[in-house]
């Protein structure tokens, strides 16, 4: 194969699209030099060098010295220099450039070709001493500190105890003398360190330069790097060999990186900094202030108080107006924004990296929108720029950056947003205190189905223990609060009123902050910025509705939930559980006595005061979502959840029945199961109790009669039967809620138009699709249940081995965030065939933690599936995930 691409002059061997075996950089600098922008020559040695390399027991194919000699030679020419000549010396750098950047990896090395007599040659040859100078020593520091392994702090002290000794403070201050002096003790202590001299061959150099490149591949930081990022160890490095051009050649010199965008705003402008009379990293090294590029951005930092000095467009108009123009035709033949890397040498321009931006969420949008809009890119491609992921930095306040700040201490980023709150350690409190205006942090060691009302009602919520898919976790996720879980430094003393961290206490009805985004409390009320959804946002989300096929569904359990998710575009819900709505304060009571009761009599008396307010709360569910589906789930949690602990709730019950106390505590024991997820609940509750769900169904079709009869908006309810197992269990329960159903309509005279369907959550149920398919009118996967019972593991109790088992990619990733499409995954695309394979027009859709994440939403659409349905501010993101599945 040709193990060395030439570029350089206006040409190039490589190309952009050859990152595989050129490298991100490598590709793109010969990507430049075919535009005709001014690019240095040199060539880039090819990842297969490093492949054959690692193959051949560190050995270089045998024609590669050969090719690298040929191609130096051309290089030469076209600089008109000789490498290791003492005249008229050629100087290069040697950079090392994976397929993606790769910290970890070798720094660059900079003027490789220097030796003690070459340096001379530089200096006759530029008529610059200070400048041959200049480049020698940080020849000798870059390469000692990178190849020969000497640590860069011998060098900086060198250089500090010079100046000290000629009472100089600044780098710029010193002279060619300075550095020719510090040149020679920087070789002696490269000789004292290793016990050898510095290279003066400059063969020896760039081989040199060139092995510690290859070697860097393997080195255990650039391992760790590359198995965090899931990058393969088969890809290699390439090298890249370039002539040197020469920012630190005086006053008409500089280095500079830009970013053709505001990386961070995505606002069109050219965003950057430079520095005159510098070399290569100076810029970002901070011996030095840089420089503004545009006279703008410097107008602004004075403005806000800052001392900037004259921008390169100031100070270098007519170099800036090309860098200007080299940008435009970048972005051009990019068609996206560029992080470019430039150097001035004598008022010429030369180009050094030119790549694809990082960016933040907010520039993401902007700048697909506005590439679009400017005709850069179609609408698709802008649809494809953005990841949906990102999207949940947008959908909620966040810090204000510049905003004052003091951090109390770290837990886990369990819900993305920001808030401020006074702290409360009490749900009920919460409640209280959020009806009388107030805002507060719910802070608990750990939160239950109880706290759900004292979380609906806080700002945010803080718990010291649990990870990011504890019970905090997932309902703050699904209320779209900012929720910190896992804050272990916190200790929550609540009887006390106080809870302390690192030797600071906390009060209640102190104010806090908390970032679920980061994970980070703060002491004290931190500004925070409301979210931007109109604009660039909507525009984004539009183009994405045109190329989505799925449709985006939401988990909603209570009117405001459901208006929030349809204004985020939610297209009906996929899973309302029904729950939550047990838990309130009002009805507890008359839950615990319908599950206390020992027979059907007791059981209905109970289930009569509940059917009201069921009733209300889907009347209020329906009108917020008129004229879309909307799948309730009927009763599913094990009774047990529902009953009281303390003897004070237990002689509360015990009163509203009428009946003793202590038996009512032996009722309540019966009730205990040792594995209460695998026990009596779901459809296993409606089958033994079938008043529960009949008393469910017709609160549901009263609520749907009232609505459509009040405003004549269409509901379309969808029952759904949990837990399902066997055709039989769900046929029976269909039967029930059938003639729930007639006799309501009978009741009312008249009828609204319903479904009844199961899901599907136990792997029994999937591999059986078929046969309950006939009983279905459509199957929800409830990849939630049916991953802990596919795999066998407890989603509450999977934390203390889940983390390990991806950190020894047991599981490439948490099973309950992203689906695991080889197994779970099987089963969701088996059931879906068998139910199609009987009913061909079956609706099916999945309502798990998944139905928000992006790779299982590609996974869904690869099946199929009619519709995903996720928490209501993950509806954004399923609706761009599911439009990128499909283009
Ligand atoms: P990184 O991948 O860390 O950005 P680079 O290989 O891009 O490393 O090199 C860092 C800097 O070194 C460049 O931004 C540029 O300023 C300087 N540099 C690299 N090669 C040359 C060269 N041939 N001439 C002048 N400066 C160079
Ligand atoms: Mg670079
Ligand atoms: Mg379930």
């Amino acid at each position: 194969g040709q193990w060395v691409y030439r570029f350089g002059d206006g040409s190039a061997e490589g190309r952009a699209d050859m990152k595989e075996l050129l490298g991100g950089k490598g590709a793109n600098l010969a990507e430049m030099a075919a535009l005709g922008l001014p690019v240095p020559p040199g060539f880039t040695i090819t990842t297969e060098v490093c492949t054959y390399y690692y193959d051949h027991d560190r050995q270089y194919p045998g024609s590669l010295r050969a090719d690298v000699d040929g191609t130096l030679k051309a290089v030469e020419t076209s600089v008109g220099a000789a490498f290791g000549d003492t005249d008229n010396p050629l100087l290069v750098s040697v950079r090392s450039g994976a397929r993606v950047s790769m910290p970890g990896m070798m720094d660059t090395v900079l003027n490789l070709g220097l030796n003690d007599e070459t340096v001379q040659g530089l200096a006759r040859q530029s008529g610059d001493d200070r400048f041959a100078w200049d480049s020698y020593r940080r020849f000798i520091q870059m390469y000692g500190d990178v190849v020969l392994g000497v640590d860069h702090h011998h060098f900086e002290e060198l250089i500090e105890i010079h100046k000290e000794e000629r009472g100089q403070d600044l780098d710029t201050e010193l002279q060619a003398e300075d550095w020719k002096i510090l040149a020679g003790r920087f070789k002696d202590k490269v000789a004292e360190v290793l016990g050898h001299p510095f290279p003066q061959d400059v063969g020896e150099q760039l081989w040199g330069a060139i092995g510690a490149v290859f070697g860097s591949w393997r080195i255990d930081r650039a391992k760790t790097y590359r198995r965090l990022h899931a990058i393969p160890e088969d890809w290699g490095t390439a090298v890249n060999v370039q002539a040197m051009v020469f920012g630190n050649m005086g006053d008409t010199s500089a280095t500079g990186v830009a970013f053709t965008r505001n990386p961070a705003t995505g606002e069109h402008a050219i965003y950057g900094e430079y520095l005159i009379n510098a070399q290569g990293e100076d810029v970002v090294a901070g011996i030095r202030t840089p420089q503004h590029l545009t006279k703008a951005a410097r107008e602004n930092a004075n403005h806000a108080g800052g001392n900037a000095g004259p921008s390169m467009e100031e100070s270098m108009p007519d170099v800036f107006s090309q860098l200007s123009d080299v940008f435009v035709r970048l972005e051009t033949h990019y068609r996206d924004m560029q992080d470019i890397e430039f150097t001035v040498q004598r008022g010429k321009l030369w180009m050094l990296q030119t790549r694809s931006g990082k960016r933040t969420a907010k520039a993401a949008l902007k700048i697909a929108v506005d590439l679009a809009s400017e005709g850069l890119i179609d609408e698709k491609t802008a649809v494809t720029r953005v990841e949906p992921a990102a999207l949940d930095q947008l959908l909620h306040p966040t810090l204000d950056p510049d905003a004052p700040r003091d951090l109390l201490t770290r837990g886990l980023p369990a819900s993305p947003g920001a808030a401020s709150g006074s702290v409360v350690f009490d749900a009920d409190e919460a409640e209280r205190r959020a009806k009388a205006g107030d805002r507060v942090i719910l802070c608990r060691v750990e939160t239950s189905p109880e706290d759900i009302h004292g979380m609906h009602a806080a700002e945010g919520v803080l718990t010291a223990r649990g990870g990011m898919t504890s019970h905090a976790a997932v309902v703050a996720r699904g209320m779209g609060r900012p929720c910190v879980s896992g804050a272990g430094q916190i200790r929550i003393d609540a009887k006390a009123g106080v809870m302390t961290c690192g030797g600071r206490q906390i009060a209640e009805g102190d104010v806090i902050t908390l970032d679920g985004s980061s994970g980070e409390v703060f002491v004290g009320e931190v500004k925070t910025l409301q979210p931007e959804l109109a604009g660039d946002f909507a525009t984004l989300m539009r183009w994405a509705d045109t190329y989505r096929r799925l449709r985006v569904r939401t988990n909603a359990d209570t009117p405001p939930d459901s208006k929030t998710a349809r204004e985020f575009g939610a297209e009906g819900i996929g899973l309302c559980r029904t729950e939550h709505m047990f838990f309130d304060d009002n009805r507890i009571v008359a839950v615990r006595q319908m599950i206390l009761a020992d027979d059907r009599a007791g059981r209905e008396e109970a289930l009569a005061k509940l059917l009201p307010m069921q009733r209300d709360d889907f009347e209020g569910i329906f009108r917020e979502m008129s004229g879309l589906p909307v799948t309730i789930r009927l009763l599913d949690p094990p009774l047990h959840e529902f009953l009281p602990r303390e003897d004070s709730e237990f002689a509360e019950v015990a009163a509203a029945m009428g009946v003793d106390a202590k038996a009512l505590k032996d009722r309540a024991e019966d009730l205990s199961e040792f594995n209460p997820m695998l026990g009596h609940r779901g459809c296993r509750l409606g089958i033994t109790y079938p008043e529960i769900y009949e008393m469910q169904a017709r609160a549901i079709f009263e609520a749907a009669i009232a609505v459509t009869t009040g405003d004549g908006d269409p509901v379309e309810p969808e029952i759904m039967i949990p837990l399902v197992a066997t055709e039989k269990e769900l046929s029976i329960l269909r039967g029930h809620v059938e003639a729930v159903a007639e006799a309501v309509f009978r009741e009312k005279g008249t009828s609204v138009p319903y479904k009844v369907g199961t899901m599907i959550e136990l792997p029994r149920a999937a591999i059986c699709a078929d046969r309950i398919a006939g009983a279905a009118d459509f199957f929800s996967f409830g990849t939630n249940d049916l991953t802990q019972t596919t795999i066998g593991i407890s989603r509450d109790d999977a934390s203390r081995f889940l983390d390990p088992y991806v950190k020894m990619d047991i599981f490439p990733q948490d099973p309950f965030v992203s689906l695991d499409v080889d197994g779970v995954g099987t089963l969701v695309s088996m059931g879906a065939d068998k139910g199609r394979a009987v009913k061909p027009d079956l609706k099916i859709g999945i309502c798990g933690e998944h139905g928000g994440d992006p790779a299982s939403i590609t996974f869904c659409e690869g099946l199929g599936l009619d519709y995903v349905s996720c928490s209501p501010f993950r509806v954004p993101i399923a609706r761009l995930a599911a439009a990128q599945a499909a283009i």
